[in-house]
């Protein structure tokens, strides 16, 4: 595992204790201290994940993760917040954040997340046995590509990793708390909204009427299951 981390932060002494913590685990890691160089820096490098802060000089970490959702898709993004607020904003607007962290932070913690996302990320498939179709949808677990009617659809990280669990089990239902196991790989301290609004993402890029989901159904007071007959 060689994964390329960014983080932005501008407060040094975070920025510094996540880079050595992040080190140590086997990370490699460059930092900035402004959105602005991170976005640079983004588009230099070729990264696996971003640490950011929200709370930045000059463009926050919402722009930030907004330009960097629409320049690369599959790259990992762990926001760092402050405040509930910032939260109800990662969770009510359409980010497409990976995971987020609140400060104070203990950066074991944030190491172990990043981890997952990066193991998330990670291809373990096989080339044989890599590919799985249905309905309209085709997905290539080997190279991480989802398809729509032929199209190719840019999904997230975790968007993958939910339409993978998701076709690979077609008509279970699946619990939030499973999911949030499944895909995000640890007991996520807080709550399963995370998944709700990856699932709300999912939907808006794969159904064809994401206000009446077809292929994700809703089971109320327990979580989702994929439509099993097209
Ligand atoms: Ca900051």
């Amino acid at each position: 595992m060689r994964n390329k981390i960014l983080i932005v932060e501008d407060e040094d002494s975070i920025r510094k204790f996540v880079k050595i913590n992040l080190e140590r685990a086997g990370f490699e890691v460059i930092e900035a201290d402004t959105g602005e160089k991170g976005v640079e820096l983004a588009r230099k490098e070729n990264l696996d994940i971003v640490v950011l802060d929200i709370m930045l000089p000059g463009i926050d970490g919402f722009q930030v993760c907004k330009i960097l959702r629409d320049e690369f898709p599959s790259l990992g993004i762990i926001m760092l917040t402050a405040k509930s607020q910032d939260i109800d904003k990662i969770m009510g607007l359409e980010y497409g954040t990976d995971d987020y962290m609140t400060k104070p932070f203990n950066p074991m913690e944030l190491v172990l997340r990043v981890k997952s996302l990066a193991r998330r990320m990670e291809n373990t498939e096989d080339t044989n046995d890599s590919i799985l179709e249905f309905g309209p949808f085709k997905i290539d677990k080997y190279s991480r590509r989802f398809f729509k009617g032929g199209e190719e659809l840019d999904l997230t990280p975790t968007e993958f990793s939910i339409a993978k669990l998701f076709m690979e089990s077609p008509g279970k239902a699946f619990k939030r708390d499973e999911i949030l196991n499944t895909v995000w790989g640890y007991d996520f301290v807080g709550d399963s909204k995370i998944v709700d609004v990856n699932i709300r993402r999912l939907r808006s890029k794969i159904e064809n009427d994401p206000s009446n989901p077809y292929y994700i159904e809703t089971i109320w007071g327990m979580g989702y299951r994929w439509r099993k007959k097209d």
